[in-house]
């Protein structure tokens, strides 16, 4: 399956442009979902008769590996929770910048009232980080948040597998890559789930729980009562290409560009049919220029490839606009032109 960075979410960016498109996506979601309304995690119980040791019923420390968009978001999430978060890079540059960010988006919640000085130096006081994997050995969960490709997970995985204690659970956030393959790279299948957090991690509401085909449901109850804990709603999934969310949000979006190339409408009259007549806080094309067209394209290709059907095939004006350089907002380019 190619290595493809997905989209992740409606309101998804590219991960170079996820923090900057924070406050934009902020201002078109619901009050509900753009605060910060946590509630302390303290106890996460499994919920079948599997023997687990009580240590790991309460999740103090969640280790994350991968310090970039999708990690610091993670870790900011349990931060704010009142659950201990330690970050993982192999790149130290990521690490500072990735405490930087977590920094700067409380900021932004300080700024607008949505938290206090104390919440905030609260929430700081969660974030720890480290370059060895030794350290993680300590935590009560780990979720894997490195760089989408299948070898570089697998590799992360067999060395998690082989220094946590049986019991631990591990996740993978990974947008595109078979659950149940990365499960199988562990000796603890039932013990590994897909916790498919949505971008920005801090604002969106979501997280897909993905079963592999090994999957336990105490497994299942712990990651369910996790994202819980962080604030968001867990919704469960079997494993199949690009999960559920982006399996329908995606053709949506290619089936757009379809009717901008058939001439059907503008690209302002489709994204405005959509946002007034299906009341989506945004059109799908402005959403695409979003995410970005190449990511499009490689989600696209997920499911033309995973089903093997050709209801998937990405749009010719797709590939035309990727071709050309045209990436959405990242390049200035898009549907829709960019300052
Ligand atoms: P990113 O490029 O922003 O961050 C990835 C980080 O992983 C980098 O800091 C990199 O240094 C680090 N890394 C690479 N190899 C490593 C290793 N061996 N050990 C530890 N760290 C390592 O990527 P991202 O956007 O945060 O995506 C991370 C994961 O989340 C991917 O699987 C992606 O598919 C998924 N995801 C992304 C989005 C999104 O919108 N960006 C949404 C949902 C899911």
């Amino acid at each position: 399956m190619p290595s493809v960075r997905c989209c992740g979410c409606g309101m998804a960016a590219e991960a170079a442009s996820g923090v900057a498109d924070e406050e934009d996506i902020e201002s078109i979601l619901p009050d509900a979902v753009a605060g910060t309304a946590v509630t302390p995690l303290r106890k996460i119980a499994f919920s079948s008769t599997e023997k687990v040791t009580e240590t790991h019923m309460t999740i103090k420390t969640v280790g994350i590996i991968g310090a970039g968009t999708m990690g610091n978001g993670i870790a900011q999430a349990c931060a704010v929770a009142g659950i201990d978060a330690l970050m993982l890079d192999v790149n130290p540059v990521a690490l500072d910048k990735g405490v930087a960010t977590i920094s700067g988006s409380l900021d932004r919640l300080l700024k607008k009232e949505k938290i206090t000085a104390e919440q905030k130096a609260a929430a700081m006081s969660h974030i720890k980080t480290t370059s060895t994997m030794a350290d993680l050995a300590k935590c009560d969960y780990v979720i894997e948040a490195a760089t989408e490709n299948e070898g570089l997970k697998i590799k992360i995985l067999k060395d998690l597998d082989a220094l946590l204690p049986a019991s631990t659970i591990i996740a993978t956030n990974t947008s595109s890559i078979s659950i149940t393959q990365l499960a199988a790279a562990t000796k603890r299948p039932d013990r590994f789930i897909g916790m498919h957090f949505f971008n920005p991690v801090p604002m969106m509401a979501l997280v897909e729980l993905i079963r592999g085909l090994a999957t336990s449901d105490a497994t299942l109850a712990t990651a369910q009562e996790l994202a819980k804990a962080l604030g968001k709603t867990p919704i469960t999934v079997k494993n199949s290409p690009g999960f559920v969310v982006n399996r329908i949000l995606c053709p949506m979006i290619n089936e757009a560009i379809f009717c901008l190339q058939e001439g059907l409408a503008t690209a302002e009259d489709i994204d405005n049919g959509m946002k007034l007549g299906t009341n989506q806080p945004i059109g799908p094309l402005a959403l695409a220029d979003m995410i970005g067209l190449d990511v499009m394209i490689a989600v696209m290709n997920v499911f033309y490839e995973g089903f093997n059907d050709p209801k998937y095939r990405p749009a010719p004006l797709l590939k035309e606009m990727v071709a050309a350089g045209y990436l959405g907002r990242k390049t200035g380019r898009g549907f829709y032109t960019y300052a």
